[in-house]
């Protein structure tokens, strides 16, 4: 791979520049010659009127931009420079220039235009270095994950978005990392992460790709090159509409981020009654003993086999201590065991006492079956005993 250090003007870099409000980013710029978002880049991030007008302050203040790197893709019809990086500072200048925010000077609202003729030339004068790269794409590629440590570094997603970039990954953007999708808000009660970040397609391809076994990149490699995404597309819906035909109350915050992709393979053969599943739902949403209500939704889906899923509130030291003390009062006085289980049977500890610590605390009517966590319901098991009756 080759490197080459050019400097452009302010002026010569936003020229002709275009900006896709829907889509959040910055299109064009070199008078059509450069590409601000290839497709391996992130949306504009910077327009958070922090960020953006920081870097117009810098130029105003005649501070350099830091270095910025295009890739000279070699195509001579058309735009045949990309932004490597860079794309943030770009946009943020071209969106200025072209009156899309206004920054604060001296106390008052200035946009480019009415800014005094020698600060608008300070900006449009200022030079910006550029390293034009010449290479493979998968030199360019590689080198781009090294090079990408300033700023807000890319996640998984968003190199992946690079690594696999093509067809396959400007349709599946456009679905699902676009924010004015008015289905996103829908999503977003069942997927958690930033549709801009990528966070809402990685989701997405997780779901897809795991149902065939396949990790992400393995499923982003083998689909490249396709021009749609139905299959991506529908399994996802597919999924959604799944969740939200057996949950239909409107969506508790626990259910959100949920592994659904996977809890659809493994239940979407059984039949639910939604209006039953509701029911026990608010139940246990409501019931204090249950810890974790990430696990009610699979604890359900399951037909409410499994307990553990809902970490149960266990009974605390000062109840076990009760009824350890009630136990082993009595069983004293009986001459037989503090363990009802040991006391009852014909074994080597029919007549043992045991101590507090070598004991375990119990339901005696199963949590599972309507009992509560308090001293009524609680018996103190030796370990054997309480590990052998399993089910809490
Ligand atoms: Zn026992």
């Amino acid at each position: 791979m080759k490197t080459q250090l050019e400097q452009y003007t302010v002026a010569e870099v936003t020229k002709g520049f275009v900006y896709n409000e829907l889509e959040g980013k910055g299109l064009f710029g070199l008078d059509g010659t450069l590409v601000i978002q290839p497709e391996f880049q992130r949306s504009y991030l910077y327009g958070d009127g922090t960020k953006d007008v920081a870097v117009i302050d810098s130029l105003l203040k005649g501070y350099p931009l830091g270095l910025i790197y295009f890739v000279d893709t070699g195509d001579p019809s058309g735009p045949h420079l990309e932004v490597l990086d860079g794309q943030q500072r770009i946009t943020s200048v071209g969106r200025f220039v072209t009156g899309k925010f206004a920054i604060m000077r001296d106390g008052r609202e200035q946009t480019f235009g009415s800014l005094p003729k020698e600060e608008q030339e300070r900006i449009t004068g200022a030079q910006l270095l550029v390293y034009v790269c010449t290479g493979t794409e998968a030199e360019i590629k590689e080198w781009f994950q090294t090079i990408n440590i300033v700023g807000i570094p890319l996640n998984a997603q968003e190199l992946r978005n690079a690594i696999y970039s093509g067809p396959f990954v400007t349709a599946a953007k456009a679905e699902f990392s676009n924010s004015q999708n008015a289905l996103q808000q829908k999503w977003s009660a069942y997927v958690k992460g930033d549709p801009k970040r990528q966070q809402v397609l990685e989701v997405a391809l997780d779901w897809v790709a795991s149902s065939k076994d396949q990790s992400i990149d393995g499923y982003m490699a083998a689909h490249r090159t396709d021009t749609g995404i139905s299959e991506l597309k529908t399994y996802f819906t597919t999924v959604i509409d799944w969740v939200s035909g057996v949950f239909t109350a409107p969506p508790d915050a626990a259910m959100r981020g949920l592994d659904w992709g996977a809890l659809y393979e493994e239940h979407k053969g059984t039949a639910y009654q939604p209006d039953r599943i509701d029911e026990r739902l608010q139940d246990l949403l409501a019931d204090p003993a249950v810890n974790d209500h990430k696990g009610i939704y699979p604890y359900l889906l399951g037909g409410e086999e499994n307990p553990r899923l809902l970490n149960v509130r266990l009974f605390d030291a000062p109840t076990k201590k009760a009824a350890y003390k009630r136990q082993t009062d009595k069983a004293n006085a009986e001459g037989t065991s503090n363990c009802p289980l040991c006391a009852v049977g014909s074994n080597a500890n029919k007549t043992r006492i045991y101590k507090l610590k070598e004991m375990e605390a119990d339901h005696v009517t199963a949590w599972s079956t309507g009992g509560d966590t308090s001293l009524d319901n609680c018996e103190m098991l030796c370990v054997t005993h309480n590990r052998s009756k399993g089910n809490r």
